[in-house]
């Protein structure tokens, strides 16, 4: 089978990409071993309940609806707004107001009285930061729409009204090498504190993250029908628009030659042709064991083996026998710390006794997501597969078992600080570690995010300046999207670089 361009993986990268090309009138496959799209968005059912497996509610970040908008698929999906809390012992508060968030931290003030001016001096760089965040918001990213003279002439009074907060912004982009915690070290005098604050990040997180946060919880959504709905009607878009998805099907060689891509062999023995091919996975498998052994120089291949990959999740998905009216605590959405404790690294046997987790409950967006009078929860905390001496995986599957219940045993009965009406209500549980993520997605080392975000142990480029070259590989007219491309990375960074990659190849092919 010829294509014009074949995309490696249905995860939001590749679905994008593959759906400009699509829409653009080029003949594209997009290829994926698993049964359903998604990647890192996808959802799963069991007994009536719905589960997000991955992403719990996604920010717009003036990407995503442009893009479905572009795609004219905006009205097939539902979203609501995702309200994001942030809870700490048995409290919650809401981050939806500037009000709130002050609330959160007053809070915190008077547990630790005496890192109040760290406190304030952290405020003050988020309100800085966030204010420019602000006048953004509402206004669509330019990647999805012709720039004509009059959206030139539009946004002049808008620079003359943000001028000065744009310069404040572009200074805090020196932020972006700074991870959050030392940022949070150097200002706040408690390391308990420190914790709390910094507990939702992964490790080395950079600080213009961790401060622009406010902005983007608040920019939150979630499509009703759960999470999948959204690879779900992108896929579909592909297929109306003369793409082919073929699911259940893996890459497992690139054909090159004189260096060029010429197509793709599958799991299944088939070959498919095409000139141009877009990797929408990881890129360690890529290098390493999609391209023909000796493709790329030696240096280029130990930096790649050397650099570290970003974290992963342990997940809980649990039926509880109460319906959502009842639950101890009625929000959607919450950011949780049980205890204030100091800093504990992932590989400590302590780390699951005290870290903070994300709490989600579908169906207080969409009561449909669970069984009549019924609640389902999903709790996930960031973890690494070294972490709990690496789950006990490489000693039998007994103790990996073991281990996995153990945790999310630790897990649960911090979970309950919150929600104590809960504890004998639960009738199931289904537990993921970071080998199960890896198992669905191939990521390496189940990483959610890609590259590693302490700038010594990455891969890729981390300068936003030069972000048009990130889908760039050693190999002309191979390219890399996605979570692999750029770091640090999440879901504004692989919408942006598919729609980089779908134009160089649309360019490219005329
Ligand atoms: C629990 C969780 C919470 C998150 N929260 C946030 C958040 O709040 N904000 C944010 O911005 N980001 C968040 N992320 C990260 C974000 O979801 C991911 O970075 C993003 O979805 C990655 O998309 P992707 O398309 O690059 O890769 P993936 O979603 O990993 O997709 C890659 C796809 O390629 C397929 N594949 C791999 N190899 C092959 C092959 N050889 N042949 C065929 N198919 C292949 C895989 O099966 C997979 O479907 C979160 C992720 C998780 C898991």
């Amino acid at each position: 089978m010829k294509f014009d361009c074949i995309v490696i993986g249905a995860g939001i990268a590749g679905l994008s990409c593959a759906a400009f090309l699509s829409k653009a009138g080029k003949k594209v496959a997009l290829v994926e071993r698993a049964e359903k799209p998604g990647g890192c968005f996808s959802s799963f059912q069991y007994r009536g309940y719905h589960f997000d497996s991955g992403i719990k509610a996604v920010e717009n970040a003036g990407l995503l609806f442009p893009m479905l908008e572009n795609f004219g698929i905006m009205d097939k999906l539902d979203f609501v707004k995702n309200r994001v809390y942030a809870g700490f012992e048995d409290k919650v508060f809401s981050m939806e107001s500037d009000e709130s968030l002050l609330a959160y931290f007053d809070f915190l003030g008077e547990r630790f009285p005496e890192s109040r001016s760290g406190i304030e001096d952290l405020l003050k760089e988020m309100e800085e930061l966030n204010s420019f965040m602000g006048s953004l918001s509402g206004m669509s990213g330019p990647l999805y729409g012709k720039t004509t003279f009059l959206t030139k002439l539009k946004s002049i009074p808008w620079f003359f009204k943000n001028g000065k907060k744009l310069l404040g912004f572009l200074k805090k982009l020196k932020y972006n090498n700074v991870p959050f915690r030392d940022f949070l070290r150097a200002r706040i005098l408690d390391d308990e504190l420190v914790s709390i604050i910094d507990e939702p990040f992964f490790d080395g997180t950079p600080a213009f993250f961790g401060l622009a946060y406010p902005t983007v919880f608040r920019d939150y959504f979630y499509p009703k029908g759960g999470i999948e709905r959204i690879p779900l009607e992108i896929a579909e878009f592909v297929r109306n628009t003369g793409g082919t998805v073929l699911t259940n099907t893996e890459v497992t060689k690139i054909l090159l030659e004189r260096n060029l891509p010429v197509g793709v062999v599958t799991d299944n023995g088939d070959e498919l042709k095409a000139s141009f091919i877009v990797n929408a996975a990881d890129a360690k498998r890529l290098y390493n064991r999609l391209l023909p052994e000796n493709t790329l120089d030696k240096d280029f291949m130990q930096r790649l083996n050397r650099a570290q990959v970003s974290d992963s999740v342990f997940s809980v998905f649990m039926g509880v026998d109460t319906p959502p009216e009842n639950l101890d605590k009625h929000v959607e959405h919450v950011i949780y710390v049980p205890v204030a404790a100091k800093y504990c690294d992932y590989e400590s046997p302590d780390y699951f006794k005290t870290a903070g987790m994300e709490i989600s409950i579908p169906c207080l967006r969409d009561p449909s997501l669970a069984p009549e009078g019924k609640t389902g929860i999903i709790l996930n905390l960031n973890t690494t597969q070294k972490a709990m001496n690496g789950w006990g995986k490489g000693i039998s599957v007994e103790e990996y078992e073991r281990t996995k219940e153990e945790v999310a045993d630790d897990v649960m009965a911090n979970f309950f600080r919150p929600y104590p009406s809960l504890r004998e209500k639960v009738e199931f549980r289904i537990v993921a570690t970071p080998f199960t993520m890896e198992e669905k997605t191939l990521n390496s080392g189940g990483s959610i995010t890609g590259w590693n975000y302490h700038p010594s142990e990455t891969f890729p480029l981390r300068d936003f300046m030069k972000m048009k070259k990130s889908i760039n590989t050693p190999v002309k007219n191979l390219f890399q999207v996605g979570q692999w491309s750029f770091d640090p990375a999440g879901l504004p960074v692989c919408l942006i670089t598919a729609k980089l990659a779908a134009d160089r190849v649309e360019k490219a092919l005329g």
